[in-house]
């Protein structure tokens, strides 16, 4: 049975940031430094949080022994938004073996000479796992729109890379979603949304402390020159593939623990409106059940000595 007051919960984080239409979206609406009002104190926050992984934890099991839905987290963010931290907090607790994680970077030569939603399809989770997507199909019309020479490096025929190419790729991209909702694949996408002036504070920051140094890329430095063209890209993308079944959550990145509470609750949300429970064994199960506890309880009665395989020879 869904909670109905746990889901009004978890709503109170997630309704305001949750993006199910494109059509009057724009990223002007959303303040990147939005704490609703808490405090956020950090233990306070931190506790939040454990509440929400190890819920998040009790559900994964349930979906696992489920073996029939799946879900899908895609994480995009510009730089140092905290995509890492906020995977490694909210998936803290989740048995890892049902869940994947996959950090897409540059695509390799053999990715090039494929259609371009070939790498991140190979990478849908299986039923019953959690799959998390650190960068994602979404860079097609992210970074290779604001870098137009990492189009040329695709191999495309020029004869299909008309003007309306990136509105294209959108256009494939909420197909491919629809299509992967509709085989029982929960889409939950998120865009941590960093302010420029934040960005700034935690390059300087890496800068500035040494155990921090291994974080800083100059790369980094020179993407954040195109932030404007990002922003464009970014919300092009949200508006063409916004949609009920497949969600994008805006969430404001300026403040790391609110960040983290965000993701888990929207997570939690989604898996708790599955309403799943363990598989009731059949009848034909409970058979061998019973079997079996036949054959345990007669092994206890006529008790022999068994040696373990392996085990001290005497010597
Ligand atoms: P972190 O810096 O926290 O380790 P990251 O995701 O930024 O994580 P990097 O290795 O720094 O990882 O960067 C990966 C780079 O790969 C990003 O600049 C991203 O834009 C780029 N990238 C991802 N997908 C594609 C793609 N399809 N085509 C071209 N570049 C891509
Ligand atoms: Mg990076």
């Amino acid at each position: 049975m869904v909670r109905k007051d746990i889901l009004d919960a978890l709503r109170t984080y997630t309704e305001p940031f949750r993006v199910t239409s494109g059509s009057d979206f724009s990223l002007k609406h959303f303040d990147p430094g939005e704490t609703l009002g808490l405090k956020m104190d950090k233990a306070e926050a931190l506790q939040l949080l454990q509440r929400g992984s190890k819920w998040l934890a009790m559900e994964q099991e349930v979906l696992y022994a489920q073996d029939s839905w799946s879900v899908l987290l895609v994480f995009q963010a510009m730089d140092a938004a905290g995509k890492d931290g906020t995977i490694k907090h909210v998936m803290s607790r989740v048995n890892p073996q049902g869940c994947d994680v996959f950090s897409f970077k540059q695509p390799s030569a053999e990715e090039l000479s494929h259609d371009f939603l070939w790498r991140y399809g190979r990478k849908v989770p299986q039923r019953g796992h959690i799959g998390i997507f650190n960068r994602s199909y979404y860079e097609e019309v992210l970074v290779v729109r604001v870098h137009r020479h990492l189009l040329d490096a695709q191999k495309i025929p020029p004869a299909r890379i008309g003007s309306n190419i990136w509105d294209e790729r959108l256009a494939d991209i909420a197909r491919f979603e629809d299509y992967l909702t509709r085989q029982g694949v929960v889409i939950l996408k998120f865009y941590l949304n960093l302010s420029y002036a934040e960005q700034k504070k935690r390059f300087v920051d890496r800068l500035d402390n040494p155990d921090k140094h291994w974080k800083f890329s100059a790369a980094d430095i020179r993407e954040r020159r195109y932030w404007d063209d990002y922003m464009h890209a970014y919300e092009e993308a949200i508006r063409a593939t916004a949609s009920e079944a497949a969600p994008w959550f805006v969430v404001p990145a300026d403040n790391k623990p609110f960040t983290r509470l965000v993701v888990a609750a929207a997570i939690v949300e989604a898996v708790e409106k599955l309403d799943l429970a363990y598989p009731k064994a059949t009848q034909e199960q409970m058979k061998d059940l019973a079997a079996a506890r036949e054959e345990l309880g007669a092994e206890a009665a006529n008790a022999t000595e068994h040696t373990q395989a392996g085990g001290d020879s005497g010597h």
